[in-house]
């Protein structure tokens, strides 16, 4: 259904740079905020592309992390509109990645903002669902799509209790018109559960692992 942006820092000194290390700096000293929007243009740019060349299907969307100091710019919705117009990629292959952090936030215009982005055809999908301070409130608040279950229950379905709270989750998604990815999804008795729970979607280490554009495109032929 669809790939999600992951953005690496090839270092010259230091190797590759995981996020973990260098987004929470970025934040820190504000430079998240064009972080962010470079890599959604490059998202943008690089979907357009494949698409353009026909090594993707149509209609297989991009998911893109938003981080909630990106989100809080005054100018959010024109900027992402802007960088959607300049990449020539439809606007319904982009799905916008929130956090429930994010939506907790007490950004003023939460509603207002991703009301003007589902009008223009984006969707929106709430990351790691259940591991953040949260009130089920704002799911029927506001206007979102998707959930994915964080990585954290879907490791622990093994046992009873773990089985019961991602099918509870699922549950809860499909009775509010949501769909369901399970993230971290490693082994074919984890897809097997999350078919029993009829969670539609799975993301995770058993289907693909992190790569670069080239390195996807090789996968994308060996898979089709
Ligand atoms: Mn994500």
């Amino acid at each position: 259904m669809g790939l999600e942006a992951l953005v690496r820092w090839q270092h010259p000194q230091r190797g590759l740079v995981l996020p973990s290390e260098f987004v929470p700096m970025a934040e820190e000293v504000g430079l998240i905020i064009p972080l962010g929007w470079w890599i959604l243009t490059q998202a943008c740019q690089q979907m357009q592309h494949w698409q353009s060349e026909s090594v993707l299907d149509s209609t297989l969307q991009i998911n893109v992390n938003i981080s909630s100091r990106q989100f809080a710019q005054p100018n959010f919705v024109d900027c992402i509109r802007q960088i959607l117009e300049a990449s020539n990629l439809p606007f319904s292959n982009l799905k916008l990645e929130i956090t429930e952090g994010l939506l907790m936030d007490h950004i003023a215009d939460v509603a207002d903002k991703l009301e003007a982005i589902k009008a223009l055809g984006i969707q929106i999908g709430i990351d790691d669902f259940g591991t953040g301070y949260s009130s089920l409130n704002y799911l029927n608040a506001f206007p979102v799509d998707t959930l994915k279950i964080d990585r954290s229950f879907v490791e622990r379905m093994d046992s009873e209790e773990g089985f019961e709270i991602v099918k509870t989750i699922v549950t809860l998604a499909h009775n509010l018109h949501m769909d369901v990815v399970a993230e971290g999804v490693e082994s074919s008795e984890q897809v097997t559960a999350l078919s029993q729970m009829h969670c539609e979607y799975a993301q995770g280490y058993l289907f693909a692992s992190p790569s670069s554009p080239e390195e996807l495109e090789k996968w994308l032929s060996s898979y089709y």
